[in-house]
């Protein structure tokens, strides 16, 4: 970068690196879906699944090294918690996605402004705003017309419900919110989902209102992961009606993702479509989640990287 003055160019030599991450497995699926598992150093692995659909190109980020928040239905919880992403490695993850697509066959042929990645949902491993200084300094990376230029619309956080950073959030970098609901009551959250003991229903909606405010979209959407005989029948889809109606929002139900020892099945196609049509008729629109990348293990949930975990269980919901 000869066109810096030489000064600036010996200080950026002490103060900064140019680092890419390394990728330890590289897989495309039949649909087209591509995962990279990547060396986050110390046996750890995060992983960054790139999904194209006809409009659209969708990149799913992670945010952590595992998660403290051990949902009970998602590997990724299961597996514990190392550490948090900085915002390198989390901007890099995009910026690796890019010039990876960028060499394959079918987008060789693309302009440059031309964009593959024109999506970007940050539902990988890791809960996005338990690392909330790196994950918004990397939103910020996105958004600015200097960088990636990618509209607030099209960038979508995921969390399973952090109260009072979904309220930072909406002042600092208003994206598309999406909020792993899962369950219609705080009996079964709680357990499901066990950090709604410290940030019950009432107070999620409370905060789900106030975000639609400053929000992109004029909706909050609400993730619905579908287990057998847990969460999934003709009541409590009524229930959830009930919850949720004060709330502009769209559902999505997830088919669960089966993984070894998981203790769920996913509910039958039957109910699924049982539980979305009394949504629907309530007027709330909800789809139902296509699977992706099933035959590589990129689906939802099946995000499993490499985690050596550096908590005890009781530490971890101080991590939060
Ligand atoms: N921690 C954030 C984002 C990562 S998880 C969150 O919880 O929202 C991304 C989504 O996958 C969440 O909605 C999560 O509940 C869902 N998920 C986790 N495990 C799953 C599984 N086994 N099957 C289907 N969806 C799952
Ligand atoms: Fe963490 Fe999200 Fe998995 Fe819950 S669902 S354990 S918050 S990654």
């Amino acid at each position: 970068m000869t066109d810096l003055a030489k000064p600036f160019r010996t200080s950026l030599d002490e103060i900064a690196e140019i680092e890419i991450p390394e990728i330890e497995l590289d897989h495309i699926s039949l649909d087209g879906t591509r995962k990279w598992l990547l060396d986050m150093g110390t046996k750890n692995g995060i992983e960054t699944v790139f999904i194209p659909e006809k409009s659209r190109g969708t990149l799913c980020i992670s945010s952590q090294v595992g998660c403290a928040l051990e949902c009970t239905f998602c590997s990724t919880g299961r597996q514990g918690f190392n550490r948090n992403l900085t915002s390198a490695e989390i901007i890099g993850q995009l910026w690796l996605a890019n010039h990876k697509l960028r060499e394959q066959d079918n987008y060789k042929a693309l302009k440059k402004d031309e964009r593959i990645i024109t999506n970007v949902v940050m539902m990988g491993m890791g809960e996005p705003l338990a690392n909330y200084k790196h994950v918004v300094h990397a939103l910020e990376m996105m958004l600015d017309d200097n960088i990636y230029g990618l509209s607030r619309r099209k960038v979508t956080l995921s969390t399973s419900g952090l109260v009072p950073a979904i309220e930072k959030l909406s002042l600092d970098c208003p994206v598309s919110l999406a909020i792993s609901l899962h369950a219609p009551n705080n009996k079964i959250r709680d357990e499901i989902v066990p950090i709604n003991k410290k940030y019950p229903l009432d107070m999620l909606m409370k905060s789900c209102l106030n975000y639609v405010e400053k929000a992109p979209r004029d909706f909050i959407t609400f993730e619905y992961v579908m287990l057998e005989n847990v969460n999934d029948s003709i009541d409590q889809a009524k229930e959830l009606v009930n919850l949720i109606k004060n709330v502009p929002s769209k559902i999505n139900l997830i088919p669960f993702n089966p993984f070894p020892k998981s203790g769920y099945k996913c509910s039958k196609k039957t109910t699924i479509k049982a539980f979305q049509e009394i949504l629907m008729d309530a007027g709330i629109v909800t789809t139902i989640r296509k699977t992706r990348g099933d035959d590589i293990d990129a689906a939802c949930g099946q995000l499993a990287g490499q985690v050596q975990d550096k908590t005890k269980r009781t530490q971890r919901l101080q991590l939060i």
